[in-house]
């Protein structure tokens, strides 16, 4: 279907000429009163408009049948008129016709066709059209919604298969390195072959870490991140980590603190999700954090009233690094976002890190911000609201893990 224009609005209604006499019209309006604008056309092109509220309240007043009743209908018209061509689409015309008189209210329109008069255009049928327009906007948006959720859902469901297929050979490609690394059948002949191990296990974990980070990363895209609550204190779940990282620190030559104050109370939040938020923060400060270096891991809990700016459970990765240039901190917190130094050319990485600890923090409800200074290190913050601290000592003793 062809989108209505001008044309389909016009209404037919006799034009006068400028010289008809007010009285003539005057009597025209009078027999019909259906009639509310007359358009006046000189050689088949109009020149004014004559609105009956206006054309009335003029010639009725005292005198003034005797003052314009002879006159010609030129002096009573409006001139000041909207004319669009036949073929001009309704938006179009409602925009013009909103804007022309600068109130923003509907006016009448003349229609023409080359010029020459074709009808008045119709300000109700104008707004039946746009409501119909709006309508069927709305609609295809929502179609356009659907589809894309569907397309999400699909791309999602398909990550999903893609990365078990691709787990399952590349778990065994690990286990395999990871025996004949360990040389648990012996000796490795030529022992040239023991370093090719050592990259193919290397090789393997890293491919499996950026298949999982994807994974992931999809899942918060569309939206299907499920939180697996428990209570815990998140403490323990911090040096579980470091415990987890102490060799690569040790080969980083870098030191590690660890700031905690005794009697933190539990958290109920998705134990795995911070366990990831503390890997990703730890592993990001042992990679950009030059030997010699600091790394502080603290978890505080913060009140407002305390001075600290902000409310909850604060855990917080702490180095003395390279640090993030102003500009891209900001972006760093986007996925496949990476600064370009000899850094993160020469370390493994995808960039998603960052995005994924942000998207789950804001999953239990918090807030993920950085405070760096180049050349000097970066403070990585995690909050947690204080919704999710555990106050209740009772409920915390019977479900604590
Ligand atoms: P991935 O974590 O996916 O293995 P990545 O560490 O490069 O890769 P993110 O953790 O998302 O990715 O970090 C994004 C970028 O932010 C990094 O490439 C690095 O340039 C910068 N960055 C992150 N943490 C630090 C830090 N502690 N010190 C300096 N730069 C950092
Ligand atoms: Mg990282």
């Amino acid at each position: 279907m062809t989108p209505p224009t001008a044309r389909d609005l016009a209404i037919q209604v006799m034009p006068v000429s400028p010289e008809a006499t007010c009285a003539a019209v005057f009597n025209r309006l009078l027999s019909d009163p259906e009639t509310r604008h007359i358009p006046v056309v000189w050689n088949g092109r109009p020149i004014g408009l004559i609105s009956r509220k206006n054309f009335l309240l003029t010639y009725v007043r005292m005198y003034g049948a005797e003052l314009y009743g002879r006159r010609p209908v030129k002096e009573l018209m409006e001139r000041d008129i909207l004319i669009v061509d036949a073929k001009t689409s309704c938006e179009a015309i409602n925009a013009r016709a909103r804007n022309a008189f600068g109130d923003g209210r509907m006016r009448p329109f003349v229609v023409t066709d080359g010029g020459i008069y074709a009808g008045i255009g119709n300000a109700e049928k104008l707004m039946m059209v746009m409501a119909d327009l709006a309508t069927a906007r709305a609609a295809a948006l929502e179609e356009q919604t659907r589809r894309a959720e569907a397309a999400n859902a699909s791309k999602t469901q398909f990550l999903a298969s893609m990365s078990h297929e691709l787990r399952t050979p590349l778990n065994a490609i690990i286990g395999f390195a990871d025996l004949m690394r360990l040389k648990t059948m012996g000796e490795m002949h030529p022992p040239r072959y023991g370093e090719y191990i050592e990259d193919i296990h290397r090789s393997g974990v890293h491919l499996l870490k950026m298949i999982n980070e994807l994974l992931d990363m999809a899942k918060i895209e569309s939206g299907h991140v499920e939180l697996c609550e428990t209570i815990f204190h998140p403490m323990n779940v911090g040096l579980e980590v470091v415990q987890m990282l102490r060799q690569s620190i040790a080969n980083a030559k870098l030191q590690l603190h660890i700031d905690v104050v005794d009697g933190l109370p539990p958290i109920h939040a998705d134990q795995q999700q911070i366990r990831r938020v503390l890997i990703n923060l730890l592993s990001n400060a042992i990679k950009y954090t030059p030997a010699g270096g600091t790394v502080t891991l603290a978890v505080c809990v913060c009140a407002e009233d305390e001075g600290c700016g902000v409310e909850g459970m604060l855990l917080t990765v702490e180095d003395t690094g390279i640090g993030i240039p102003a500009e891209k901190i900001e972006k760093v917190l986007e996925p496949f976002e990476q600064v370009e130094n000899s850094f993160t050319r020469t370390r493994a990485g995808t960039g998603l890190g960052l995005a994924l600890t942000k998207a789950m923090v804001e999953a239990h409800g918090g807030r993920f911000w950085l405070e760096s200074e180049l050349g000097k290190g970066t403070k990585a913050h995690a909050l947690l609201p204080v919704s999710r601290i555990v106050h209740d000592a009772e409920v915390a003793r019977k479900r604590v893990v």
